[in-house]
Order: C-alpha cells, then structure tokens, then sequence
C-alpha cells in the first residue's frame, strides 16, 4: 500500500499561538513545519523592496515567483527567514509587514502561485504546517486539523511582547486595531477566508500557556 505522509494543519487568527505551537509540536514529533504566513510575507517584503504596486495582481504573481524563500535553523534553534538571500531578523515580523502580506494574500492569483510551494514541504516523516486554509485548501486530507483561537486582547499581547523583544516599539492599543483588521480583511476575503475546516478541532489558547496548548495538540496524535 502507497504510504502517505502525514500532515497536521494548525490554521487560526494572528497571535493565536499558531507558530510556537507548531514549531513545538513538529519538533516533538520529528516533523517537517511549514510556517506559510512567512511566505505571504516574504513576497510582501520583495515586493515592497522592489517598490511594486500591491494591488497589481500580475506584477505579484510574478514577484512571487521571483522571490526565493529558504528556512534556515541555527544549532541553537533560532530560525531565520532568507528572503532572495537577504536576512530579515525584524521586517518580517513587523505588523505592517503582516498587513501588505493579507493584502496580497486576497488576491486568487497570489495564492494560487504559492500552492505547489507550500505542498512540496510535504515530506517524509511528516508535516506540521501553519497557516490561515492550510486545513481547508492546501491539505484538505490532513490526518489531524487543528484550529487555534484566542480573545483578540490576548492576541495582541502577545504579539506585543514578541515585537518588545525584539526591539520594535508600539503601542497595546495600536496593535489590537490593527491584528482586528488584519483579522476581518483574512475572514472577510473571497477566496480561502481564514476560518475553521469542518474537521478540524477547535482550540481556544485565552488564558492557556504554551505547554497545556502543546499537549492538547499531540494528543491528537498519541491519544
Ligand atoms: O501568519 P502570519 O501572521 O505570518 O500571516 C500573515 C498574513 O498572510 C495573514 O494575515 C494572511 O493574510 C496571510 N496568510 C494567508 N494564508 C496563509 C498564511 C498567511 O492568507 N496560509
């Protein structure tokens, strides 16, 4: 019988916990992680670095096939993201960089051009990917569908306190607008609207800390 490798999809709002949680679970499990929000926003940073127009879908779609983006772990664990070789420690995380990435995410042909390269890293042993449809576009026939929430004040603490590490400033206040609209633009969106697969397992992350939620996950897999 042909084996299939197996797939975790893990799809929910910013800040909802979706890329420590995935990074824990695909290292617990010996897994391959595909972090897809770091691929919207790759082509968001190189198309802004090549000064494009964010609402021409052609000069996007070929900007998404021109930009090169390689995960690279260091042996302490940290990863960085090389966008065209270049290493981007803080733009890519920045939340203005968050919002061109659900700008040209809206758009089909955008996502379309980014569909092969999402499911090559479908690999042996296996696959934790996160996301915003990786559950109900990218791998409809994942074994395990998770989809991660919480209160939209806890979700912008959290990215506060990523930000404050890493040196940016902003304000609580400034960050819960802008993660609310970036949140209506990925529900409101026509094609591949963030929203729960119909098998997926709902995870409310508000008031959880990282290994409950992390536990929570793996059971899916180890019962
Ligand atoms: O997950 P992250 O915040 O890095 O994603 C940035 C943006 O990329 C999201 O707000 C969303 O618009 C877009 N995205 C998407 N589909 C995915 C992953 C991210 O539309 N699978």
């Amino acid at each position: 019988m042909l084996e299939v490798t197996p797939v975790m999809t893990i799809d929910g709002p910013s800040g909802a916990g979706k890329g420590t949680v995935s990074r824990i679970v695909a290292k617990r499990l010996g897994w391959h992680y595909l972090d897809s929000g770091a691929l919207y926003r790759a082509v968001g940073v190189a198309a802004s670095w090549a000064n494009l127009d964010i609402s021409d879908p052609a000069a996007l779609v070929r900007c998404t096939f021109d930009t090169a983006v390689s995960f690279v772990e260091n042996p302490s664990g940290a990863r960085r993201v090389l966008v065209n070789g270049a290493d981007t420690p803080t733009e890519l995380r920045l939340e203005t960089t968050g919002a061109v990435a659900s700008a040209i995410a809206a758009f089909p042909e955008v996502r379309s051009a980014l569909k092969e390269r999402q499911r090559a890293f479908r690999q042996p042993p296996g696959l934790v990917a996160d996301g915003r449809d990786m559950g109900t576009v990218i791998f409809t026939d994942a074994a395990y569908k998770v989809f991660l929430t919480a209160s939209a004040e806890e979700r912008a603490e959290r990215r506060y306190n990523q930000l404050k590490d890493k040196g940016v400033s902003v304000t609580l206040d400034g960050l819960l607008r802008e993660i609310l609209a970036r949140d209506a633009r990925d529900a409101q969106r026509t094609v591949a609207p963030l929203r729960p697969a119909e098998d997926a397992v709902l995870i409310d992350t508000t008031g959880q800390n990282i290994e409950q939620v992390v536990e929570r996950v793996l059971a899916l897999v180890h019962p």
